[in-house]
């Protein structure tokens, strides 16, 4: 059967993945420029000889728990929570999953302290949420998937343009979008016009 492992990372955080995808999982880490520290055994022991007994599935899917609960809800990528930011709705989730098998996790040791670093986590992700600018209408407080907005930042009609989905929202479209946007009244227009009537009233 397959193995459950552990990246350490260079950031402090911890990579839960199945061994078969050892190098999907690495190529990815890299691809964010983050390097791994070392390798680490899961907390559960999982096979033939002892009681545990869990399809390769669970294993991971405890294992991402018990060490979320261990390093904290945002330190932790595993099982179906490999966002770069576990969302607010991912967070709630984890909740419901610890509640649903709190008595496997405790026999695994599961930190008690786990609803304050939670509740820390859930924080810092609201927090990430109010600085976040919307590159759609430009306002702040919400990210462009959430977008409800009518009009930009400008007062100007932006509800006719296609729909948009999570896989077309990247770095470089934010960037494009932003400095498309700002154009019409960049500074150098503005003198540019200034100086062409400086220009006309010396030729009077
Ligand atoms: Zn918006």
């Amino acid at each position: 059967m397959d193995k459950v492992k552990i990246f350490h990372l260079n950031n402090n955080k911890y990579y839960i993945f199945l061994e078969k995808y050892k190098d999907i999982v690495e190529t990815k880490i890299k691809s964010n420029f983050l390097t791994i520290k070392k390798i680490e055994e899961p907390i559960i022991q999982n096979n033939q000889n002892n009681q545990n007994n869990l399809s390769i599935n669970e294993w991971e899917k405890m294992e991402t728990l018990l060490q979320m609960a261990k390093h904290g809800f945002n330190k932790v990528y595993g099982w179906r929570f490999t966002d770069i930011h576990i969302s607010i709705k991912n967070l709630e989730l984890v909740k419901t999953l610890i509640n649903d098998n709190y008595n496997f996790l405790k026999n695994h040791n599961i930190n008690t302290e786990w609803p304050k670093l939670l509740n820390i986590s859930i924080e810092n992700e609201k927090k990430r949420h109010a600085k976040t600018t919307c590159f759609l209408c430009c306002k702040k407080g919400h990210f462009a998937i959430d977008c409800k907005e009518e009009y930009d930042i400008d007062g100007e009609y932006i509800r006719c343009e296609s729909i948009i989905s999570e896989s077309n929202i990247s770095e470089s479209n934010k960037y494009i979008k932003k400095k498309y946007k700002k154009k019409p009244n960049t500074p150098q227009k503005i003198s540019n016009k200034y100086y062409s009537t400086r220009k006309e009233n010396k030729i009077k």
